[in-house]
Formats: structure tokens, C-alpha cells, sequence
């Protein structure tokens, strides 16, 4: 603003000669402490040891994975709006504990035994009857209890991805899918997405041009735009999936959280010839601590993922997987998600009503039907990775949806998660935002 002033030009000209000088290696930003001319190399090796730390904490940030970079930037904060966790006054902790009490007492040698590598069979049947809840038929011999669904990616990848192997993935996507791919040395090609998901009409000439070994989607209540994928595209997805002898991952981990009506049943309900793996994560319904979540797929696709986990831990621990079992087979389960869902939906109409108040015109969002988050877009100008600096000043997060990018990224959408903060510091934390983009797009 000072500079803008001295010069007489406006703000928005400042920003962008800084976005530019920032992008040509001159300068950098570093959050909380402001910009700084970067050291040529010759200085960053005599440096004194410890006598600048800046360097240090970029390269901190730039080996961090993307899924932890919320986590990063948080650490001092107050209101995070950069985690779609749910918040723990949601989730049944209590019973569980209980659970894992009782369980402990009448059958202390769940502790002593290494259970099936598969994951419990009574868990992989209660698993079967709530899928079936969901329209999706599927049998105990075809799931595979994972640590979570991030572990499901994982596994997947490391068993049909390798380095150059083509994998489509949405953009934006989530970050921690991202990381796990990148991390195979996979080339990675994206689809955007819009109000119905992935451009299916995009993915037909990218598959047939490329032949990817995966086709990566989130297509219900997608992370992070909350898109959801109706079911005529996702018949398209399989059919070129089919055509190109690619697998898809559908990954799965909110499709309960809905605010109006259901949304249409899973891809792998569609599929005939097993071209789908599907993941069910645990963590945004029952209990991220406990790391459960289940693959389903069929085939030798089945066994080679088996043996990927046999290979990486011999299986998920079993005090967990036992403890769930009676909370997902009872009434509760489903009592449960009913209260989440209207607490949840309570939580985004806050958000919406606040942003539809007090968000500058500029700045549109899509109108998330169900999961966690809200994605923003702001003017093309802006950069989510600096405006987070000044929403930290005021000790609030969110995600900057840069992270969401395998490739091209886009710097100037948000992503900011109504999951995790209860109503209060919601509404002050959005509110805040919404003055602090006021100030950021009309100065
Ligand atoms: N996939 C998506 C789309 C997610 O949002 C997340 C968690 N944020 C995961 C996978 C990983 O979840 P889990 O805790 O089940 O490993």
C-alpha cells in the first residue's frame, strides 16, 4: 500500500509486479515475516550457520507432502478452516472408548495376535451390510481393510503405477492423492471439474491419446469443490476406462454427508468388469483416529493389493478394526449419521449466508449439496498463498487451493472447510475472511 501510494499506481499493479519479481527468483515471501530480496547462492553458502533461518523454513515447506500443508500452517492458530476433519464434539468418541474398554477386559488377546492381512472378517462383513445400505453390492472376500483410504491410494499405486505411467487425476483433486502419485514418478494429466465433477468430454481424447494406467476421481461430494458426479457420467468414466483397459480409484470418503437428497450410488455399483477400485475411509464419519477405511475390488486387481499390504504392514491393527464392529452394525450407525448431517449442513448454510453477505462481488463459490468444504474463487489476480498471511495475522486458516493442483497451478481459489470449527468460531472466522477479502480486492 506504501509503495502505492509513493508511486502512484495502483495496489493491484504493486501486487502483480511483486507476484512477478516473486515468480522471477528476486524476492520472496515469507509468511508472518514479509518479503524479502533473495540471497544469491554464493550468500545462502557463506551464510553464518543459524544466522538466517528463512532459507531453512522454505525448504521445510517446499518437502512438506500437500496434505500436510494445512497442517503447517496451523500450528499457531485459532480457527481452522483449513482442515476437513470432523469436528470431535461430532464423532462418537465416547462409545467407542467404551468399546475399546469392554473389548480390552473380556478379550485381552486381541493384543497378542496378529490378525487376517485381509483385515477381521467380522468387519469386512459388517462393512458388505452397510455398503449394501448404500446401493453397493459387493462380498467379504473382495475387501481389503486398509489404514485409511489414504493407504488405499497408496497401495494402489505402488502396485500399477510406476515412474512416467500416465495417471489422470481431477484439477483440482485432493492433495494427499497427489502426493502418493507424484511420489511413483507418475506423469500426471488432469481434467477439470465443474458442477458435475470431471470433464468427462475432456477425459475421452486424454484417454484415448495417453492410455493412463489409472483414472483418479472423488466424484461424490468431491474434494475440495463439493462437485457431484451424476450418474451418466459416471457410466461414461467406466466405458472409457473399459476402452483404454485403465483402472479408476474411486475414492469415497463422505458420500453419506448429503444435505438434500442422496446423492446417486457409487461408480463400482456400475462397474461389470472390475475396472473400479473403491475406497471407503472411515475418518470423516466414525473416527479418523482408529485409521480404518476398506478397499473393494475383485480379481487378480484383489490379490495383487493384498499382497501390497502383506508387504507393508501384514495387516491393520485388530483392536481397532474390533472396536468399530458393534457401533457400524447397531441402529447407532445410522443415528449417528443423521445427527452429522444436520449438524453439518446447520454449519455450511452459515457459511453460505456469510458469504452471500459479506463476500466482496468478485469472489463466487460452488454450492456444496453435501461433504465438507466450500471452494472460492477469487479474482484471477490474486494469490491464495499470500492472502493466507494476512487471514493468519487474525490467527484463521484455510486451505490455498494451489495444493489442489497436480499441474498449472491456479493460485487464486480457497478452500475453507466447515467441518471442523463449531458455530462460533465459524462465523468469526468467515466473517473475518470475507472483511479481510474486502480489503484485499477493493484497496
Ligand atoms: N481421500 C480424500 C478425498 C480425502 O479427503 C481424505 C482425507 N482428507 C483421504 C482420502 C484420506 O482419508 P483417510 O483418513 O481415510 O486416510
Amino acid at each position: 500500500r506504501k509503495l502505492s501510494k509513493q508511486l502512484g499506481v495502483s495496489l493491484v499493479t504493486v501486487v502483480k509486479a511483486y507476484q512477478k519479481l516473486e515468480q522471477d527468483g528476486f524476492i520472496t515471501s515469507v509468511q508472518g515475516k514479509g518479503t524479502f530480496i533473495k540471497k544469491t547462492k554464493k550468500e545462502v553458502v557463506e551464510g553464518k550457520k543459524g544466522s538466517s533461518s528463512y532459507d531453512w523454513q522454505l525448504s521445510v515447506e517446499d518437502y512438506l507432502p500437500r496434505s500436510q500443508f494445512a497442517r503447517f500452517h496451523q500450528v499457531p492458530e485459532k480457527i481452522h478452516l483449513s482442515s476437513s476433519m470432523i469436528d470431535p464434539g461430532l464423532l462418537p468418541n465416547r462409545y467407542l472408548e467404551q468399546e475399546i474398554h469392554r473389548m480390552l477386559s473380556k478379550n485381552p488377546r486381541v493384543l497378542s495376535k496378529y490378525g487376517e492381512i485381509q483385515g477381521d472378517k467380522a468387519l469386512r462383513q459388517a462393512m458388505v451390510e452397510y455398503l449394501q445400505k448404500m446401493n453397493l453390492s459387493t462380498d467379504p472376500e473382495n475387501i481389503l481393510v486398509t489404514n485409511g483410504s489414504q493407504q488405499g491410494i497408496d497401495l494402489i499405486a505402488r502396485t500399477f503405477v510406476g515412474p512416467g505411467d500416465v495417471v489422470v487425476m481431477e484439477a483440482p483433486t485432493y492433495p494427499g492423492a497427489i502426493d502418493v502419485f507424484r511420489g511413483r514418478g507418475a506423469t500426471i494429466l488432469t481434467v477439470p471439474v465443474d458442477s458435475e465433477g470431471m470433464r468427462v468430454d475432456l477425459l475421452h481424447h486424454l484417454c484415448d491419446k495417453y492410455k493412463p494406467k489409472i483414472i483418479y476421481t472423488v466424484p461424490t461430494f468431491h474434494n475440495p469443490t463439493g462437485a457431484v458426479m451424476p450418474t451418466k457420467r459416471r457410466r461414461e468414466i467406466l466405458e472409457i476406462a473399459e476402452s483404454t483397459q485403465s483402472l479408476v480409484i474411486e475414492d469415497d470418503p463422505c458420500s453419506e454427508i448429503y444435505f438434500d437428497r442422496k446423492p446417486p450410488a457409487a461408480m463400482k455399483s456400475l462397474d461389470k468388469e472390475g475396472h473400479v477400485i473403491y475406497l471407503k475411509g472411515l475418518s470423516k464419519i466414525l473416527a479418523p483416529g482408529c485409521r480404518i477405511g476398506i478397499l473393494a475390488a475383485s480379481g487378480s486387481i484383489f490379490k495383487r493389493l493384498l499382497a501390497a499390504k502383506a508387504n507393508t504392514d501384514l495387516g491393520s491393527p485388530l483392536l481397532t478394526q474390533k472396536a468399530i464392529i458393534p457401533f457400524i452394525t447397531s441402529k447407532r450407525m445410522m443415528d449417528h449419521l443423521k445427527k452429522l448431517r444436520i449438524a453439518l449442513k446447520i454449519r455450511r448454510d452459515l457459511v453460505l449466508d456469510i458469504l452471500s453477505q459479506h463476500a466482496p462481488e468478485e469472489v463466487s463459490w460452488f454450492l456444496p449439496k453435501g461433504g465438507l468444504n466450500i471452494w472460492l474463487t477469487l479474482p484471477s489476480w490474486m494469490d491464495t498463498n499470500h492472502f493466507l498471511v494476512e487471514t493468519k495475522k487474525e490467527q484463521i486458516t484455510f486451505l490455498p487451493g494451489a495444493a489442489c493442483y497436480p499441474a498449472d497451478q491456479e493460485n487464486h481459489h480457497l478452500r475453507l472447510s466447515f467441518s471442523y470449527m463449531n458455530e462460533q468460531p465459524l462465523t468469526q472466522g468467515v466473517t473475518t475472511i470475507c472483511h479481510l477479502l474486502q480489503s484485499a480486492v477493493y484497496l
